[in-house]
């Protein structure tokens, strides 16, 4: 049985009264909590507005096909991230194009992304892995350089800042979700947010079965989805934003927690608790074996984990490497590759107590200890 899991959603007495409203009343969807949630999501982030939709995938294709991107287009895009990400892009048979990341912060590589431009390129998409900015400058100026659109998928760092501005609204347009395991929750859910009106109309279209803005339910101007999420859901989500500060700061807390825990294990490499022009919005604390390490060590470990009642993740499975991407051209990858098989993400959610953290921490250095590289356990 897992005691302390690797995730759990944190779900207050004022959350469950904020949805028990809504139920109460006779507009259970595209009522008056889907305007107020797309506003605090706006207001939090900076930007002049949201869409509320029914996941962060959702959101994320909605993006692309605000853009416009069609069949044949290339987009750039990390492996070492999460399905959606490559899936969406083929939802409209455009070629997600893998670029590798950076080692210490998990991002694209923006010395990398240049060279895997090619003329049939037209957009970028960049993920804030783990709630860490990624290199906004550098890539926002290349892609000005080539004419590229840049999706910001920060859905793992809402509330994250890049020089003093929170991501998501940094580039043509930001998706956040709002999946249990995220830092705030509406159950299932997601947002786009943009600076755009543009795309704001064209998403707020699509997500409605493509209805115009007449808001006449039979005049569909053109193909579009039912994206839509629930008041239910957006009750739950305005109650979440109003306390996410306090949330972030109590994952910080523990991020800091684990960090002092696990300093004095020279094999476990642990990331950085402060970078420059950066302010980190914590969504998993995952932690890397060194090199001499491979999966079978990884793996070992999780499971001895698991069965300790400690619930570990093997964050991320590279996606060029999934039997649905079997077919794709890809380069060599090589720091995704070693990254992600000596990757552990270690129990991490805003109600986990300081003596789990301790637990987990004692646990972990007593298999890292034993473990031995070629695989034999003392
Ligand atoms: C969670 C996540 C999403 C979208 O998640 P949904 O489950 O569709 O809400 C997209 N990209 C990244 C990087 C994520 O972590």
């Amino acid at each position: 049985m897992i005691r302390i899991p690797l995730s759990a959603p944190d779900i207050d007495e004022r959350d469950i009264t904020a949805v028990c409203d809504v139920l109460r009343t006779s507009q259970l969807s595209l009522g008056p909590k889907l305007a107020t949630f797309e506003k605090s999501i706006a207001e939090y982030v900076g930007v002049s507005s949201a869409v509320a939709v029914n996941s962060g995938t959702s959101a994320l294709h909605l993006c692309l096909k605000a853009l416009g991107i069609a069949e044949g287009d290339e987009v750039i895009v990390p492996s070492f991230t999460f399905i959606a990400v490559a899936n969406t892009v083929r939802y409209e048979r455009a070629i997600p194009v893998f670029v590798d990341i950076d080692r210490s912060t998990l991002n694209l590589d923006p010395n990398l992304v240049e060279s895997a431009i090619t003329n049939r390129t037209k957009a970028i998409i960049v993920v804030h892995t783990f709630g860490v900015p990624a290199e906004m400058n550098e890539i926002l100026s290349i892609a000005k350089g080539h004419g590229l659109a840049v999706i910001e998928d920060a859905c793992e760092a809402i509330g994250a800042e890049y020089c003093g501005r929170k991501v998501g609204g940094l580039a043509d347009a930001g998706v956040f979700a709002f999946y249990p395991n995220k830092q705030m929750t509406t159950g299932e859910g997601g947002a786009l947010v943009t600076n755009d009106l543009s795309i704001l109309k064209k998403a707020k279209t699509l997500r409605n079965q493509g209805v115009g803005r007449s808001g006449d339910w039979l005049a569909h101007t053109e193909v579009g989805f039912n994206y839509r999420i629930s008041d239910i859901n957006c009750a739950l989500g305005i109650s979440q934003i109003a306390r996410l500060d306090q949330i972030l700061a109590r994952r910080e807390a523990i991020a800091r927690r684990y960090d002092a825990a696990l300093k004095s294990l020279s094999d476990l490499h642990r990331p950085a608790l402060v970078l420059p022009d950066r302010k980190i919005s914590w969504f998993v604390y995952a932690v890397r074996l060194a090199e001499q390490f491979s999966s079978t060590e990884r793996d070992w470990i999780v499971d001895q984990m698991r069965a300790l009642g400690i619930g570990l993740g093997r964050y991320f499975g590279p996606i060029h490497l999934q039997p649905a991407y079997a077919g794709d051209q890809v380069d060599a990858l090589p720091e995704t590759e070693y990254v992600a098989c000596r990757t552990l993400a270690l129990p991490f959610f805003n109600r986990l107590r300081d003596e789990d953290v301790d637990e987990v921490c004692e646990r972990l250095r007593c298999l890292v200890r034993s473990v031995r590289p070629t695989g034999q356990r003392t």
